[in-house]
């Protein structure tokens, strides 16, 4: 145990954590053996070759099972970050490009660099004469783009080009989609909320379009750890009977986890010592120590100011280190992100300091340490960047520090008191709703222009995709017409399940508009504002129209990939904001007004002495004004109002009303005053919000609320949770269903806080519509106490 500690660089770091007590939890994970097991014979005869020519002999157990699975059916891989988990769908797909000349692989990226690594190590197999891959993105010249649609034989793209540039012309990829066999879905977690919404859609589209073609390609995924693969990979994918292969037999190294808390600077008001100083200063130690470090951090400003924190730190002691610490920018050519990488291997740099965004394209394996600072959102991405640490050699398996610098918001202190809910199961769970109406009409619209919509279609839309070309026809986007075989390879005409459709089929009203242009697959809606930096005419982005006065306001400070602007004007008229950039010290949240009226009751049930519903809700907001709040500080500097008119949107909620103390003694809300019954409303619905995420993979921002002491509908005080994009994508669907555990942590997390009376750790919200107010951290804990307590009570009131 003395020579372990002596070995490790971090050993003194960790003493003195413990002995101050910053350092709230450790764990150790690890070692773990590699479980090795021959190539399948059964593998071609050229890939086994392949394999010897590279070296290896022997494959870890998940990469021969996922290759066995892939034979089988359609498979999901969930093993841990630098397992080799592209292994298990290069080899299926290389061993279907052996026996079949013909075959043709897709590989989708959500990130460029990773489709350019993956393009290298298919390269670097050796089986040129086999194996022609080539990337189709974007950035691919256009001379270039006619000879990968007739040769490459894996194609690496992304959803959006797949979206918007191959489904719509699938004419000219005939080729590819006659003979696609295998479809290949990398970081498959990635798609979840809107943008997984938009995928389940455009895979729905592509499986239907490769049907066309008289194909139906076996889809391979691969996905961090999460609650729900199957489920995420079914929902992605529309297919049924995914086998999923999780056992890791790569060798893990020896890890030590460190949950790590700046200490507190004023209890009452429950503040911390920045977890950037912190950082800091634990980076420059490791630095010193000799550790390889890579840091995650989430915003790029963030990024900047942590690495001269740090090197301001190690020139104070030793100028030479000082040069060792590098941030890893967005926007470097590959060649440049190989040269730092390698020189990250080679330990010519100690440390990198990366946004969490870019951890996608970042090709390392595994370094000594990895610090992550602030909960990064989910503990599925927070585990993969942990993964990072630990390097392994072929001779002896490594250590690794692996570290968590917890943020004062309410997920990072919940963390810091909760830490096995971290370190001991994967509690989200990856949500996504290809059937969100606005989401689905868009492609609804796209897959009509891709090809006639017909009763066929119900084997990819799903049963309720008539529904939805119906609302097209009356709006005007389709017409329908009398069936005709047109798609290549299909006999539509004898298909019995036409007559439900009496043989006509929906054709688009106007075939030679491009509809896929104007759907994005990040935004619920295709109602957007366009984002322009005036200083250099550049478009930033787009965003969703419901979102844009409370968002891009005249003088709303934007964060557009962890850079701030400033917004000059918002032009409603022409939809669009102007903003330039930002280097003051202020941000600013928007104050807003908002109502909610229920549109239709999809589901109800009594629980912990509350009528729960979940149904349609339409949801109108005015932003009156907006707050600048001093960055250092968080002091609020100036009120600013707005003059701008209501927005309003559809989408889905779960409410809960408080039983009417009147009829029956001991009602839920008798046992708050009512001078403090909507600050304990209010208080409960921040809460309830911040935790969230424990339950159903999303950001804070995806989720909106409201409460009131009195709503007309339900004639009771209301608290309501919706789904912050228009159509809803599954999350208050999921809260709904989980609603128990939703407030047992929301009461955990409120009980358990020591400030006195609310701070940004409990149920104070960074983004709250009122500027926090009023709130009620003592009636909030009140609340769900007995809320908790009733829990058994048999359900009362009439079932639907
Ligand atoms: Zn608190
Ligand atoms: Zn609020």
């Amino acid at each position: 145990m003395a020579r372990d500690r002596i070995a490790e660089p971090w050993s003194a770091l960790l003493e003195e954590g413990r002995a101050d007590g910053r350092l709230v939890r450790e764990a150790r994970e690890g070692p773990g053996r590699a479980k090795l097991v021959q190539p399948p014979p059964e593998l071609h005869p050229e890939v086994l070759a392949a394999l010897a020519r590279i070296g290896i002999e022997r494959l870890y157990s998940h990469q021969a099972e996922a290759l066995h699975a892939a034979w089988e059916g359609p498979t999901i891989i969930t093993t841990g970050t630098a397992s080799g988990k592209s292994m298990c769908f290069n080899l299926p797909t290389l061993d279907v490009l052996c026996r079949d000349g013909r075959a043709r692989a897709l590989y989708l990226y959500p990130a460029k660099a990773l489709a350019q690594d993956q393009a290298r190590a298919l390269a670097g197999f050796g089986l040129t004469k086999r194996v022609r891959p080539a990337i189709y993105d974007g950035d691919t010249p256009r001379e270039a783009r006619a000879q990968i649609r007739r040769s490459a034989n894996v194609v690496l793209t992304n959803p959006d080009m797949l979206h918007v540039g191959i489904l719509p012309n699938h004419a000219a990829w005939a080729d590819l989609f006659a003979n696609l066999a295998v479809v290949v879905v990398d970081e498959a977690h990635v798609y979840r909320g809107v943008f997984g919404s938009h995928m389940a859609n455009v895979l729905r589209r592509l499986r239907r379009i490769a049907s066309a073609y008289g194909t139906r390609p076996r889809f391979l995924l691969t996905s961090a750890t999460i609650a729900n693969p199957l489920e995420l990979a079914e929902r992605l994918t529309g297919l049924q009977d995914v086998s999923l292969v999780a056992r890791d037999g790569s060798p893990a190294p020896a890890k030590r986890i460190a949950v790590w808390n700046p200490p507190l600077s004023d209890e009452q008001l429950g503040t911390r010592r920045s977890a950037l100083g912190e950082a800091a200063e634990l980076m420059a130690r490791l630095v010193r120590e000799g550790a390889r470090t890579i840091c995650f951090i989430k915003s790029r400003k963030a990024v900047e100011l942590l690495s001269r924190l740090i090197a301001d730190d190690l020139r104070e002691s030793d100028p030479q280190l000082a040069a060792l610490v590098a941030p890893y920018r967005a926007g470097y050519t590959p060649q440049q992100r190989r040269e730092l990488e390698g020189r990250l291997v080679r330990g010519e740099l100690r440390a990198v300091i990366t946004t969490d965004a870019l951890e996608l394209g970042i090709d390392i394996g595994r370094l000594d340490a990895a610090v992550v600072v602030t909960f990064p959102g989910t503990v599925a991405s927070l585990r993969q960047m942990w993964g990072r640490a630990g390097r392994s050699s072929l001779h002896r398996t490594g250590r690794g520090l692996a570290v968590y610098v917890a943020g004062e918001d309410a997920l990072d202190q919940f963390f810091c008191r909760h830490p096995e809910d971290f370190l001991e199961r994967p509690v989200e769970a990856a949500i996504l709703d290809h059937e969100s109406a606005p989401i689905f009409r868009q492609h609804l619209l796209c897959a009509a222009h891709e090809g006639p919509l017909s009763g066929v279609d119900r084997e990819f839309l799903g049963p309720r995709w008539e529904a939805q070309a119906e609302l097209l026809l009356s709006a005007g986007e389709l017409r329908k017409r009398p069936l005709q075989a047109e798609r290549p390879g299909q006999q539509r005409i004898d298909d019995p399940s036409l007559e439900s459709l009496g043989a006509r089929s929906y054709v688009p009203r106007r075939p030679g508009s491009y509809p896929a242009a104007e759907v994005s697959l990040r935004s619920a809606s295709p109602d957007s504002f366009a984002i322009v930096d005036v200083s250099s005419g550049e478009l930033l982005g787009s965003t969703e129209a419901t979102r844009a006065h409370s968002t891009v306001h005249r003088g709303a400070i934007y964060m557009h990939l962890g850079t701030a602007y400033e917004v000059r004007e918002l032009d409603l008229q022409r939809r669009r904001a102007l903003v330039a950039p930002f280097a003051g010290d202020w941000y600013t949240r928007p104050k807003r007004e908002t109502d909610t009226a229920i549109v239709r009751l999809l589901d109800r049930r009594q629980t912990l002495g509350v009528t729960l519903s979940f149904g349609e809700v339409s949801v109108t907001e005015t932003v009156l004004a907006y707050q600048r709040t001093r960055t250092a500080d968080q002091a609020p500097l100036e009120l600013v109002a707005l003059d701008l008119p209501p927005t309003s949107f559809d989408t889905q909620a779960l409410w809960f009303e408080l039983d009417d103390s009147e009829d029956r003694a001991g009602g839920i809300a008798d046992a708050i005053p009512l001078e403090a019954l909507l600050g304990a409303l209010h208080a409960t619905e921040h809460a309830q919000i911040a935790v969230l995420p424990l339950i159903a993979m999303c950001d804070r921002w995806d989720i909106g609320g409201l409460s009131t002491n009195f709503h007309p509908q339900t004639g009771a005080a209301t608290i309501f949770i919706y789904d912050g994009h228009p159509g809803g994508i599954g999350i208050a669907r999921t809260a709904f269903l989980r609603f128990e555990e939703l407030c047992r942590d929301a009461s955990r997390l409120i009980a358990e806080c020591r400030c006195a009376d609310g701070c940004p750790s409990c149920v104070q919200s960074p983004k709250c519509g009122n500027l926090n107010e009023p709130l009620s951290k003592a009636g909030a804990c009140l609340l769900l106490e007995q809320m908790l307590s009733a829990s058994s009570q048999p359900a009362v009131g009439a079932p639907l």
